[in-house]
């Protein structure tokens, strides 16, 4: 199967027919431009695996925004979205999606450097590419249909299981390889081969001249992958990982959270937002702050981040075994869902993790069944008024202290005199609340 010279029945077989009578009419087309057209990079390994890949690069010699163009026009409600600094060019239309290229060689002006695009060969635009898995092409012009072009001994390492550099300053000109290559690594269950391991080794220092918003992308990647613990495991004994900050630990507990996680979310896979919780669960308050800024997360995932720390300062007030469901409520409501779980997965106490599921499940999404409008009925006034009655009647749900509708009414007509009138709410465990 990895030594196929032809991958048009792989094509056929692997590839939905829509995107098959693209490629064929994408192959006509430029063909009669007098252009060649291939389709490269991860897909053309994932044919030769027999892995599900639905996402297509397509690379064209000449002029690749023109072609898409051309393309567009026989496509109803074709979207497309050319970047002319990258000669490349997005297609979309209902569910599919195709990126063109025109081939090209890169240049980079320093190590880490967004790299300088000429236009250029098939060969010299696989040359430019990660790994030799990574840089075979296959022709789709009629007449060489399905035709492999593997120059760098591509499906000779898919076979061996390795990963490959093309040439030994490939993680000089962009260290996002690094992490790149841990994930094909741990993604295929191939190794790195021993001269690529050598040299990533060599390069780890490249690393900072990655910014951090590339980094995080990376990060990203990994953390979408069906395992990644596998991913952040080997970052960390390449000493990968530290590099990002060197609180950082991928160790048995982090996979175990994971695997936590994952089950808790089946059958979605858990948030990247959750993963990135755990992985920086150990860190203090001043780590995490810098781990943000250099990663420059989204605020939201920042927000998860340090509620997360928050919330794992104050556990101690959960392993109380015999805690009322509105003190728990309490406890938990105003921090975000990903934080409260990622401290529900992080804890070793069966009793906080008790109630935190209590929460997850069950507390959180308790409400009173007399809304505001039913309130102002029963004569309360709107305003700080009405939100202390709501909070009580919360209070009491959560405590089995009322459970229908018509028990919330006896209660506020209960409370008319002793708490509505008075200039002080007093709140039912006794605690003063003042106005
Ligand atoms: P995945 O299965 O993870 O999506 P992919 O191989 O499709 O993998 P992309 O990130 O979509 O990966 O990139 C498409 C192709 O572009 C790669 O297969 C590789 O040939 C090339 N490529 C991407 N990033 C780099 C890089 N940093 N350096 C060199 N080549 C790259």
């Amino acid at each position: 199967m990895y030594q196929l010279n032809n991958l048009a029945r792989q094509i056929e077989k692997q590839l939905p027919a829509r995107l098959v009578e693209f490629m064929q009419e994408a192959g006509l087309v430029a063909a009669a431009q007098g252009q060649n057209l291939y389709l490269v990079g991860g897909v053309v390994r994932d044919l030769l695996l027999g892995r599900a890949n639905l996402d297509l690069d397509l690379a064209v010699t000449g002029n690749a925004i023109n072609l898409a163009w051309r393309l567009a026009g026989t496509i109803p409600a074709a979207k497309l979205t050319p970047n002319r600094h990258f000669f490349t060019a997005k297609l979309s239309w209902e569910n599919w999606s195709v990126d063109l290229a025109t081939t090209r060689s890169e240049t980079y002006a320093r190590p880490g450097a967004l790299p300088r695009v000429l236009s250029a060969s098939i060969e010299e635009d696989l040359f430019r590419r990660d790994f030799t898995i990574n840089a075979m092409a296959v022709e789709l012009i009629p007449g060489r249909w399905g035709e492999v072009i593997d120059l760098y001994g591509g499906r000779d390492d898919l076979e061996k299981g390795l990963i490959r550099i093309l040439h030994e300053d490939s993680f000089i000109d962009d260290a996002t390889r690094i992490w790149r290559g841990l994930r094909y690594e741990q993604r295929l269950d191939f190794k790195l081969e021993p001269k690529t391991l050598r040299l990533l080794k060599r390069d780890l220092p490249m690393l900072e001249t990655i910014s951090g918003d590339r980094i995080r992308h990376e990060l990203e990647l990994a953390l979408k992958e069906e395992l990644p613990e596998k991913v952040i495991r080997r970052a960390a004994n390449l000493k990968v990982l530290p590099e990002v900050h060197p609180g950082l630990k991928g160790d048995d507990w982090l996979a175990r959270k994971f695997e936590e996680a994952r089950q808790a979310s089946a059958p979605n896979p858990p948030s990247v937002e959750l993963y990135l919780a755990l992985l920086a669960y150990w860190l203090t308050e001043d780590q995490t702050g810098k781990l943000i800024s250099y990663l420059r997360l989204r605020k939201s995932h920042a927000r998860t981040l340090e509620e997360s720390g928050l919330l794992k300062a104050e556990l101690k007030a959960l392993a109380e075994p015999a805690l009322a469901p509105s003190r728990i409520y309490l406890l938990l409501h105003e921090y975000g869902l990903p934080a409260v779980t990622a401290n529900y997965l992080a804890t070793d106490s069966p009793t906080i993790k008790k109630h935190i599921g209590l929460f997850l499940t069950k507390l959180r999404n308790v409400k009173p069944s007399l809304t505001g409008r039913d309130l102002a009925k029963l004569g309360t006034a709107p305003g700080p008024q009405m939100k202390e009655v709501l909070r009580h009647l919360l209070e009491a749900r959560l405590d089995g202290k009322v459970t229908s509708k018509k028990g919330e009414v006896e209660m506020v007509e209960g409370w008319k005199d002793s708490i509505m009138k008075s200039p002080i709410f007093l709140s039912l465990d006794g605690r003063g609340i003042k106005r």
